[in-house]
């Protein structure tokens, strides 16, 4: 079995010059190495409670899932502006240039629930920063942003300093 990273590979100038993106579709498109991922996820919980796991759209959704399956939470998805059928509330976050909404339905977590944030990337942190404001504001309690990827050059755990925060892989 060959190590994880090496499922992962950069793409130059995606989405936009200069940029180098990690592509995780080689991962999923193996079985095996899917199966590692998750398990290596799950091993950053460390058996803690979670009543629900939260994935950001799109990426987050694949291994939430998965990673609420196996603990018996549910899974909650987080989306961009007007993707969501219910009621929601949001929470807006700033880009590079300009700004982006994030939406979760309003009953989609309940006070006191024990909460696992999931993305593929960290990357600057005002996504998953974001979305712990939208569980929070629900009354969820955060019990770790876990993640595939951290760019760690960019900082973003600087951003979730109130939250424990986990990563398969560090760049
Ligand atoms: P942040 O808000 O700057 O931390 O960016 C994180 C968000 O952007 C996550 O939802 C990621 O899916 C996405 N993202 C940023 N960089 C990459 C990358 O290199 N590969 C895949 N997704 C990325």
């Amino acid at each position: 079995m060959k190590a994880i990273e090496s499922y992962i590979r950069d793409i130059n100038d995606f989405p936009k010059p200069g940029i180098v993106f990690k592509d995780l579709t080689p991962l999923l498109n193996s079985p095996e190495a899917t199966k590692l991922c998750l398990q290596e996820l799950l091993a950053q919980v460390d058996g803690q409670h979670v009543d629900k796991v939260v994935g950001m759209e799109a990426r987050g959704f694949f291994f939430g899932t998965l990673m609420a399956q196996a603990l018996n939470a549910g899974f909650i998805p987080v989306r961009k502006s007007g993707k969501l059928p219910y009621e929601t509330i949001s929470e807006t976050y700033a880009l590079e240039y300009g700004s982006d909404v994030l939406e979760i339905h309003v009953d989609a977590i309940k006070p006191g629930d024990r909460v696992l944030i999931h993305d593929d990337v960290l990357a600057t942190g005002g996504t998953a920063a974001a979305v712990c404001k939208l569980v929070e504001r629900l009354g969820g309690v955060i019990v770790q942003c876990n993640f595939i990827m951290e760019l760690s050059f960019l900082n973003g755990k600087d951003r979730l300093r109130a939250h424990a925060v986990r990563s398969v892989l560090t760049y």
